[in-house]
């Protein structure tokens, strides 16, 4: 495991006072390591998992040339190119049924969608487009060619190829391609365990009076939102008060069940409380200042105890800001921890319906609505109050507005990039 010092040398001009995204993202990508223990799971469970280990068709998906219409399967060099081909209907194949007996030149089987192909024919003429009268159908012309609506052994998935590689976040179309091969267990990584915490002596947990001066946590509520999306395990601390021994056990706490600690508040320069120095004292941890808005400082690192060790996201206070690092640096993260393969999120390119003001610098997360203008591109408007802890910009938006490092002032109609909130499942 490389120390914080090691990676740091890894990243060209490393400044933790002035840290721009892409390398506390780099950086970050570094540190994590994987869950590696493996478990097996019935497949209906496996929704949402990570996937271990590649999966190989072992049977050929279909097993079978079958017939992909109901109609009558015949013999594509049957077919006459210019006249009506007449055919003598000899049978009936089902979907379910083995193949039927030798089907010869001018006869043809009456066949219903996904029954097997018998040998020798390879065409479907849909039913729609023939009748059957006295045992006979008649083909018009240019109706089908050879090899239409037929379905070939394997095109689905062949025996000895790779149906999903290891590192997949399976989704509902790969429990149903992992169900087409008969696997009814599914072998995943096993869940990572995320624990959180908000600190802060002003903070009141729902159900408690609000005493004067006290705000409600919503962070605890937004973390654990954010990480239902994720599949992982998560074990809420509850709010931590601001006093070294309460703090460092709930540090210690943590880095004994938990791969990953998130906090939030207590990581500001001007911060007065001892949040600081007690994950300074139970690892390796790094103070960052982000170029970015909002959510400037954060720590990052690895708390121990037990012998044990976390990784340390110790998030901003402001409810808005921590959302933000949340989705610029934790969730890549935690994908990575719990063993998934690196997905790039969704981007949308939208026009802004005003000018928007920035410096170049910094990477700026602006709360946006996104719609489409009439002509069926894609508009995006800045919601009302944009300040870091206004709670209510995020959720009347439907979108980050990522306004890039480098990026200066935008014009009104100029294209910008958004990160629709629906992609972050
Ligand atoms: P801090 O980073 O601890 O200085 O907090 C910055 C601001 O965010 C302060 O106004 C805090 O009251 C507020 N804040 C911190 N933690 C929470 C929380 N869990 N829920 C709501 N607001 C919070
Ligand atoms: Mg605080």
């Amino acid at each position: 495991m490389p120390t914080l010092d090691e990676i740091a040398s890894c990243i060209s001009g490393y400044d933790p006072q002035a840290l721009p995204v892409a390398q506390a993202q780099d950086f970050i990508a570094r540190l994590v390591p994987s869950v590696d223990t493996v478990e097996s799971v019935p497949i209906r469970s496996a929704l949402g998992r990570v996937l271990a280990r590649d999966i190989v068709s072992a049977i050929n998906v279909p097993a079978h040339d079958n017939s992909a219409m109901d109609g009558y399967a015949l013999r594509g060099g049957d077919l006459l190119v210019d006249a009506p081909t007449a055919l003598d209907v000899v049978g009936t194949g089902f979907a379910g049924g083995a193949a039927s007996g030798d089907v010869l030149a001018g006869q043809c089987l009456r066949i219903m969608t996904g029954a097997v192909m018998p040998a020798g024919l390879d065409t479907v003429v849909p039913q729609e487009f023939v009748q059957e009268e006295e045992g006979k159908v008649v083909i018009p012309p240019g109706i089908v060619r050879p090899g239409d609506n037929r379905r070939l052994a394997g095109e689905d998935l062949a025996a000895g190829e790779a149906a999903l590689r290891a590192g997949r976040v399976l989704r509902p179309a790969d429990i149903g391609m992992l169900a087409s091969l008969g696997q009814a267990e599914v072998p995943v990584r096993r869940r990572l365990r995320v624990a959180f915490f908000s600190t802060g002596d002003e903070l009141r947990s729902v159900g408690e009076t609000l005493d004067e001066g006290c705000v409600y946590d919503s962070n605890r509520y937004t973390l654990w939102s954010m990480l239902q999306r994720l599949n992982v395990d998560v074990t809420d601390m509850g709010v931590v008060r601001d006093e070294p021994q309460a703090l460092e056990a709930a540090f210690r706490g943590a880095a004994q069940c938990a791969d990953a600690v998130i906090t939030s508040g207590g990581v500001s320069v001007g911060e007065a409380d001892h949040t600081k120095q007690v994950m300074a004292q139970l690892g390796d941890v790094l103070f960052w200042r982000i170029a970015m808005r909002p959510g400037r400082p954060m720590a990052i690192g690895r708390i121990e105890s037990g012998g044990r060790s976390a990784i340390l996201f110790g998030l901003p206070g402001n409810p808005v800001a921590v959302m933000v690092t949340f989705y610029a640096f934790v969730r890549d993260a935690l994908m990575q921890m719990a063993g998934a393969a690196r997905e790039p999120l969704p981007m949308l390119r939208a026009a802004s319906v005003k000018p928007l003001r920035k410096k170049p610098g910094r990477t700026e997360y602006q709360r946006g609505i996104v719609g489409r203008a009439a002509d069926g591109s894609w508009l995006v408007s800045i919601t009302g109050s944009q300040g870091s802890g206004i709670l209510r910009s995020m959720s009347e938006a439907n979108g980050l507005v990522v306004l890039h490092h480098e990026q200066g002032s935008v014009a009104a109609g100029e294209l910008v990039d958004v990160l629709p909130f629906d992609g972050l499942i």
